[in-house]
């Protein structure tokens, strides 16, 4: 199998255990993002959506890239705005993104910054978990040159 393929198969075993409808949009919008080299708008994912479901609205869009990312299918990065989130093929591999507030770019972080510490709490407070964002942001080393972002620095 391509790796692309085996991307999808494992996607679609993964919705069927969690129990969740495998309609041709959802297998769509995981195959548009999978095929994807860079992480996607709700935009640009829509845009690929519409050549073959021209009635499909961008509220569906987000409703199923919603349920894909509670999957742990598909990863959402940049949450500073509904409208400039982007999308990724996350699969198996869950992580964190750096985020440049210039130019936007993101870049994958391999380690997940959750704590036992932090499982611990949500135990305690009887929270079951479904997801979680992390993002460190800051300015990618492109845009470091540029006389147009503030000096200052730190988290
Ligand atoms: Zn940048
Ligand atoms: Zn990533
Ligand atoms: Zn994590």
């Amino acid at each position: 199998m391509v790796p692309n393929q085996s991307k999808l198969a494992f996607s679609l075993q993964k919705i069927k255990d969690l129990g969740y409808r495998l309609t041709p949009q959802r297998i769509e919008i995981l195959e548009t993002i999978i095929e994807s080299d860079n992480a996607l708008t709700v935009q640009e994912i829509h845009a690929a959506i519409k050549i073959k479901h021209p009635h499909v609205s961008l509220d569906t869009i987000y409703r199923n890239l919603s349920t894909l990312t509670e999957a742990g299918l598909v990863g959402q990065i940049n949450l500073q705005s509904r409208e400039s989130a982007k999308f990724e093929f996350q699969g198996k591999h869950h992580h964190h993104h750096a985020v440049c507030l210039s130019c936007k770019k993101s870049f994958c972080l391999d380690d997940c910054s959750v704590s036992e510490a932090f499982e611990k709490q949500m135990k305690e407070a009887n929270f079951r978990p479904v997801t979680h964002i992390f993002e460190v942001y800051g300015y990618c080393s492109e845009c470091q040159e540029s006389d147009e972002i503030p000096i200052q620095a730190g988290l």
